[in-house]
């Protein structure tokens, strides 16, 4: 199995870059955030109580994600690799996703983080929720809220994976088709 972390700030072109991933690997892919929001449109108590964290820009609490992205994992039992989004943003959330994985008699094999900077992923969120409908795309408050989150509780993530040296960095400026080549190169290179 390939199992790839796609790593970054909000607003990075995690999802993007996914959607396009996924078409070229066949990965199965795995975003907290979209699961998340399903659940909201499905007006379910968890998408009701995690819209209430959704909605100021916090995280939505451990055990929520963790327990969805296991469903999705048990759920998709033949698939030949998985494209984690938005997920693990934790330490908690990366050790419990070791666990699962293990389980699953696999484990993660690269993390490929996109860099942007601030101002261009505020820049890039604010242009975005002119359309998403998300309502925590459009102030730039929640934006700025979440950005800080992602420095103080997310990044340090990538220490856990750094120690396995599965972790890479990739520049996430430039057009999607640049981006979208360098993380290609990425793969391949860890695929042989
Ligand atoms: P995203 O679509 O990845 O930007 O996520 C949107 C929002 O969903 C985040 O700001 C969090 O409130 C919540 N969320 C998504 N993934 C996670 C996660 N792995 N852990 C906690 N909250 C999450």
């Amino acid at each position: 199995m390939f199992n790839l972390i796609l790593f970054g700030p909000p607003g990075s072109g995690k999802g993007t870059q996914a959607e396009k991933l996924i078409g070229k690997y066949g990965l199965v892919h795995l975003s907290t955030g979209n699961l998340l929001r399903e659940e909201i449109a499905h007006k379910t108590p968890l998408g009701l109580e995690a819209k209430k964290f959704m909605d100021k820009g916090q995280l939505v609490p451990d055990e929520v994600v963790i327990g969805m992205i296991d469903n999705s994992l048990v759920h998709h039992k033949n698939a030949a690799g998985f494209l984690f989004d938005g997920f693990p943003r934790t330490a908690a959330q990366a050790k419990a996703l070791d666990k699962l994985l293990e389980l699953k008699k696999t484990s993660i094999t690269s993390v490929l983080a996109l860099e942007v900077n601030d101002e261009e992923v505020i820049k890039r969120i604010l242009n975005r929720g002119k359309t998403s409908g998300r309502s925590d795309d459009t102030n730039e408050e929640v934006i700025r809220k979440r950005l800080a989150i992602y420095k103080n509780e997310t990044a340090p993530v990538s220490d856990h994976y750094k120690k396995t040296k599965k972790f890479q960095s990739v520049k996430g400026e430039g057009t999607i088709d640049e981006i979208f080549s360098l993380l290609c190169e990425a793969i391949d290179h860890r695929m042989k």
